[in-house]
Protein backbone atom coordinates (compact mmCIF):
# COMPACT_ATOMS: atom_id res chain seq x y z
CA UNK A 1 0.00 0.00 0.00
CA UNK A 2 1.06 3.57 -1.18
CA UNK A 3 2.36 5.11 2.46
CA UNK A 4 3.85 9.02 2.60
CA UNK A 5 6.96 8.94 0.70
CA UNK A 6 5.12 6.95 -2.21
CA UNK A 7 1.83 9.36 -2.09
CA UNK A 8 4.54 12.06 -1.81
CA UNK A 9 6.02 11.12 -4.82
CA UNK A 10 2.79 10.79 -6.59
CA UNK A 11 1.99 14.10 -5.39
CA UNK A 12 5.08 15.58 -7.28
CA UNK A 13 4.51 13.73 -10.26
CA UNK A 14 1.01 15.43 -10.30
CA UNK A 15 1.98 18.81 -10.07
CA UNK A 16 5.05 18.02 -12.65
CA UNK A 17 3.19 16.59 -15.54
CA UNK A 18 0.09 18.35 -14.88
CA UNK A 19 0.90 21.65 -15.29
CA UNK A 20 -2.06 23.04 -17.03
CA UNK A 21 -4.12 20.48 -17.79
CA UNK A 22 -7.64 21.14 -18.84
CA UNK A 23 -10.45 18.55 -17.95
CA UNK A 24 -12.83 18.58 -20.80
CA UNK A 25 -14.49 15.58 -20.33
CA UNK A 26 -14.29 12.43 -17.64
CA UNK A 27 -15.27 8.55 -18.21
CA UNK A 28 -16.13 7.04 -15.19
CA UNK A 29 -15.94 3.47 -15.59
CA UNK A 30 -16.21 2.18 -11.76
CA UNK A 31 -19.03 3.96 -9.87
CA UNK A 32 -17.19 2.63 -6.55
CA UNK A 33 -14.07 4.82 -7.43
CA UNK A 34 -16.31 8.12 -6.29
CA UNK A 35 -16.89 8.26 -2.67
CA UNK A 36 -18.65 11.99 -2.65
CA UNK A 37 -22.37 12.54 -2.35
CA UNK A 38 -24.19 12.36 -5.46
CA UNK A 39 -21.22 9.84 -7.07
CA UNK A 40 -20.19 9.72 -10.63
CA UNK A 41 -23.13 12.02 -12.09
CA UNK A 42 -22.49 15.24 -9.31
CA UNK A 43 -18.31 14.39 -9.73
CA UNK A 44 -18.35 15.00 -13.49
CA UNK A 45 -20.72 17.92 -14.00
CA UNK A 46 -18.39 19.69 -11.17
CA UNK A 47 -14.85 18.90 -12.42
CA UNK A 48 -15.10 18.71 -16.50
CA UNK A 49 -13.85 22.12 -17.53
CA UNK A 50 -11.66 23.08 -14.94
CA UNK A 51 -7.90 23.60 -14.77
CA UNK A 52 -6.09 20.94 -12.48
CA UNK A 53 -3.61 23.27 -10.30
CA UNK A 54 -1.62 22.56 -7.68
CA UNK A 55 -1.46 19.19 -5.34
CA UNK A 56 -1.17 19.04 -1.24
CA UNK A 57 -0.72 15.76 0.22
CA UNK A 58 -2.64 15.36 3.48
CA UNK A 59 -1.59 11.80 5.25
CA UNK A 60 -2.10 9.45 2.43
CA UNK A 61 -4.61 11.94 0.56
CA UNK A 62 -3.84 13.91 -2.76
CA UNK A 63 -5.36 17.30 -3.16
CA UNK A 64 -5.98 18.72 -5.98
CA UNK A 65 -7.25 22.04 -6.48
CA UNK A 66 -9.73 22.61 -9.47
CA UNK A 67 -9.72 26.09 -11.23
CA UNK A 68 -12.32 27.84 -13.50
CA UNK A 69 -10.25 29.72 -16.72
CA UNK A 70 -9.99 32.86 -14.70
CA UNK A 71 -7.97 30.75 -12.42
CA UNK A 72 -10.79 31.82 -9.63
CA UNK A 73 -10.91 28.06 -7.20
CA UNK A 74 -14.04 26.04 -7.73
CA UNK A 75 -13.24 23.16 -5.48
CA UNK A 76 -10.51 20.04 -4.72
CA UNK A 77 -10.36 16.62 -6.58
CA UNK A 78 -9.07 14.35 -3.56
CA UNK A 79 -7.88 11.29 -3.77
CA UNK A 80 -6.84 8.07 -1.64
CA UNK A 81 -5.08 5.06 -3.81
CA UNK A 82 -5.73 2.74 -1.26
CA UNK A 83 -4.02 -0.68 -1.58
CA UNK A 84 -3.27 -0.27 -5.54
CA UNK A 85 -4.60 2.30 -6.97
CA UNK A 86 -2.34 4.57 -9.65
CA UNK A 87 -2.40 7.21 -12.25
CA UNK A 88 -0.75 7.49 -15.85
CA UNK A 89 -0.54 9.95 -17.94
CA UNK A 90 -1.09 8.81 -20.96
CA UNK A 91 0.41 11.22 -23.86
CA UNK A 92 -0.97 9.07 -27.02
CA UNK A 93 -4.45 7.36 -27.11
CA UNK A 94 -4.51 3.88 -26.04
CA UNK A 95 -7.51 1.54 -25.21
CA UNK A 96 -7.93 1.52 -21.18
CA UNK A 97 -7.12 -1.80 -19.64
CA UNK A 98 -9.61 -3.49 -17.48
CA UNK A 99 -8.72 -1.75 -14.42
CA UNK A 100 -9.46 1.48 -15.61
CA UNK A 101 -11.87 3.33 -12.86
CA UNK A 102 -11.65 7.10 -14.05
CA UNK A 103 -10.34 8.91 -17.16
CA UNK A 104 -9.95 12.32 -17.18
CA UNK A 105 -9.05 14.27 -21.11
CA UNK A 106 -7.91 17.29 -21.88
CA UNK A 107 -8.58 19.56 -24.98
CA UNK A 108 -4.73 18.17 -26.37
CA UNK A 109 -5.91 14.35 -26.33
CA UNK A 110 -3.64 13.62 -23.14
CA UNK A 111 -5.17 11.10 -20.28
CA UNK A 112 -4.85 11.37 -16.68
CA UNK A 113 -5.75 7.50 -16.80
CA UNK A 114 -6.96 6.26 -13.08
CA UNK A 115 -5.90 2.72 -12.97
CA UNK A 116 -7.05 0.44 -9.62
CA UNK A 117 -6.17 -3.34 -9.65
CA UNK A 118 -8.09 -4.12 -6.02
CA UNK A 119 -10.37 -1.27 -6.51
CA UNK A 120 -10.39 0.32 -2.75
CA UNK A 121 -9.18 3.55 -3.76
CA UNK A 122 -11.77 6.37 -3.73
CA UNK A 123 -12.18 9.89 -5.12
CA UNK A 124 -14.16 12.98 -3.98
CA UNK A 125 -15.52 16.03 -4.95
CA UNK A 126 -15.63 19.15 -2.71
CA UNK A 127 -17.06 22.30 -3.53
CA UNK A 128 -15.28 25.41 -3.34
CA UNK A 129 -17.95 26.81 -0.30
CA UNK A 130 -16.84 23.28 1.71
CA UNK A 131 -14.50 22.21 4.25
CA UNK A 132 -12.78 19.18 3.01
CA UNK A 133 -12.91 17.68 6.26
CA UNK A 134 -16.50 17.63 6.00
CA UNK A 135 -16.77 15.72 2.78
CA UNK A 136 -13.48 13.57 3.29
CA UNK A 137 -14.22 12.06 6.85
CA UNK A 138 -10.94 10.13 7.15
CA UNK A 139 -9.13 13.42 6.75
CA UNK A 140 -10.92 14.81 9.90
CA UNK A 141 -9.68 11.92 12.02
CA UNK A 142 -5.87 12.51 10.90
CA UNK A 143 -3.23 12.95 13.35
CA UNK A 144 -0.38 15.25 12.62
CA UNK A 145 1.72 15.26 9.61
CA UNK A 146 5.38 13.39 10.97
CA UNK A 147 7.28 16.73 9.40
CA UNK A 148 5.03 19.07 11.34
CA UNK A 149 6.11 20.81 14.36
CA UNK A 150 2.80 19.88 16.09
CA UNK A 151 4.86 16.02 15.68
CA UNK A 152 7.24 15.74 18.67
CA UNK A 153 7.84 13.10 21.30
CA UNK A 154 6.07 15.32 24.00
CA UNK A 155 2.58 14.83 21.71
CA UNK A 156 3.54 11.04 21.67
CA UNK A 157 4.26 10.90 25.31
CA UNK A 158 1.15 12.70 25.94
CA UNK A 159 -1.17 10.71 22.80
CA UNK A 160 -0.08 7.77 24.02
CA UNK A 161 0.16 7.42 27.87
CA UNK A 162 -3.01 5.21 28.33
CA UNK A 163 -2.60 3.37 25.62
CA UNK A 164 -2.14 -0.55 26.04
CA UNK A 165 -1.66 -1.37 22.55
CA UNK A 166 1.52 -1.94 21.23
CA UNK A 167 4.14 1.03 19.58
CA UNK A 168 3.42 -0.91 16.00
CA UNK A 169 -0.46 -0.84 16.07
CA UNK A 170 0.11 2.57 17.48
CA UNK A 171 1.72 3.51 14.49
CA UNK A 172 -0.18 2.07 12.25
CA UNK A 173 -3.59 4.07 13.28
CA UNK A 174 -3.57 7.24 11.16
CA UNK A 175 -4.99 8.94 13.86
CA UNK A 176 -1.58 9.35 16.37
CA UNK A 177 0.33 10.29 13.01
CA UNK A 178 -0.60 10.10 9.41
CA UNK A 179 0.48 8.63 6.16
CA UNK A 180 2.77 5.93 8.36
CA UNK A 181 2.16 2.11 7.17
CA UNK A 182 3.77 -1.47 7.09
CA UNK A 183 6.96 -0.86 5.76
CA UNK A 184 7.83 2.51 7.84
CA UNK A 185 6.54 1.61 10.47
CA UNK A 186 8.69 -1.78 10.72
CA UNK A 187 11.73 0.42 9.39
CA UNK A 188 11.27 2.91 12.25
CA UNK A 189 11.28 0.82 15.16
CA UNK A 190 13.97 -0.69 13.74
CA UNK A 191 15.89 2.58 13.32
CA UNK A 192 14.65 3.63 16.81
CA UNK A 193 15.54 0.32 18.87
CA UNK A 194 12.39 -0.51 19.82
CA UNK A 195 10.56 -4.08 20.13
CA UNK A 196 7.05 -3.53 18.01
CA UNK A 197 5.11 -5.34 20.50
CA UNK A 198 5.77 -2.75 23.11
CA UNK A 199 3.00 -1.41 25.16
CA UNK A 200 2.87 2.14 23.74
CA UNK A 201 2.04 3.51 27.64
CA UNK A 202 5.16 1.83 28.06
CA UNK A 203 7.59 3.84 25.98
CA UNK A 204 9.87 6.50 28.00
CA UNK A 205 10.73 9.85 26.98
CA UNK A 206 13.89 8.75 25.73
CA UNK A 207 12.20 5.91 23.42
CA UNK A 208 10.05 8.74 21.97
CA UNK A 209 12.71 11.04 21.40
CA UNK A 210 14.53 7.77 19.19
CA UNK A 211 11.42 7.27 17.65
CA UNK A 212 10.27 10.66 16.47
CA UNK A 213 13.86 10.50 15.04
CA UNK A 214 13.99 7.80 13.10
CA UNK A 215 10.31 8.28 11.40
CA UNK A 216 11.73 11.40 10.41
CA UNK A 217 15.07 10.06 8.93
CA UNK A 218 12.94 6.95 7.16
CA UNK A 219 10.47 9.22 5.68
CA UNK A 220 13.20 11.35 4.23
CA UNK A 221 15.48 8.82 2.82
CA UNK A 222 12.49 6.93 1.30
CA UNK A 223 11.14 10.14 -0.12
CA UNK A 224 14.96 11.05 -1.86
CA UNK A 225 14.25 7.05 -3.50
CA UNK A 226 11.48 7.87 -5.20
CA UNK A 227 9.23 5.61 -2.33
CA UNK A 228 9.51 1.73 -2.22
CA UNK A 229 10.58 -0.89 -4.12
CA UNK A 230 7.67 -3.39 -2.51
CA UNK A 231 3.95 -3.20 -3.75
CA UNK A 232 2.28 -2.27 -6.94
CA UNK A 233 3.44 1.15 -6.67
CA UNK A 234 4.68 3.39 -9.50
CA UNK A 235 5.04 6.84 -10.25
CA UNK A 236 2.94 8.73 -12.79
CA UNK A 237 5.58 7.49 -15.36
CA UNK A 238 5.40 3.74 -14.53
CA UNK A 239 9.20 3.99 -12.38
CA UNK A 240 9.33 1.76 -9.39
CA UNK A 241 10.74 3.78 -6.22
CA UNK A 242 14.15 2.80 -4.46
CA UNK A 243 13.61 2.48 -0.98
CA UNK A 244 13.34 -1.36 -0.53
CA UNK A 245 17.13 -2.32 -1.20
CA UNK A 246 17.53 -0.30 1.84
CA UNK A 247 15.38 -1.99 4.23
CA UNK A 248 16.77 -3.15 7.46
CA UNK A 249 13.75 -5.55 8.23
CA UNK A 250 10.95 -4.93 6.27
CA UNK A 251 10.33 -8.50 4.19
CA UNK A 252 13.65 -9.86 5.65
CA UNK A 253 11.96 -12.35 8.09
CA UNK A 254 14.56 -15.36 8.56
CA UNK A 255 17.16 -13.16 7.11
CA UNK A 256 20.28 -12.49 9.32
CA UNK A 257 20.07 -8.66 10.59
CA UNK A 258 22.40 -6.45 8.92
CA UNK A 259 23.40 -5.08 12.24
CA UNK A 260 23.79 -8.15 14.30
CA UNK A 261 23.70 -10.91 12.15
CA UNK A 262 20.57 -12.40 14.48
CA UNK A 263 17.25 -13.81 12.52
CA UNK A 264 14.84 -11.58 11.64
CA UNK A 265 11.30 -12.39 12.94
CA UNK A 266 8.68 -12.13 11.27
CA UNK A 267 5.07 -12.64 13.23
CA UNK A 268 1.09 -10.63 12.91
CA UNK A 269 0.73 -8.03 14.65
CA UNK A 270 -2.69 -6.67 14.60
CA UNK A 271 -3.32 -8.22 11.38
CA UNK A 272 -0.02 -7.23 9.53
CA UNK A 273 3.03 -8.87 9.18
CA UNK A 274 5.74 -7.25 11.41
CA UNK A 275 9.72 -8.00 11.22
CA UNK A 276 12.11 -6.70 13.89
CA UNK A 277 15.24 -7.85 15.33
CA UNK A 278 14.72 -9.33 18.88
CA UNK A 279 18.25 -8.08 19.75
CA UNK A 280 18.63 -4.77 18.59
CA UNK A 281 15.03 -4.68 19.39
CA UNK A 282 14.45 -4.76 23.55
ZN1 LIG B 1 20.02 -6.89 14.92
Amino acid sequence: MPELPEVETVRKGLEKLLNNFYITKIDVLKERSIASIGGSKTFIQNIENSYLGNWERRGKYLIGSLNTINKNSKGFLVVHLRMTGQFKLINKQTLPCTHTRVRFFEKSGKELRFIDIRNFGQMWYVPYKKSIKDIVSGIKRLGPEPFSQDFNSCYLEKYLKHKKRSIKSALLDQSTVAGIGNIYADETLFDAGINPKTESRNLKKDDLNRLCRSLLKILKISIGEGGTTFSDFRDLEGINGNYGGQAWVYRRGGKRCRKCETKILREKICGRSTHWCPNCQK
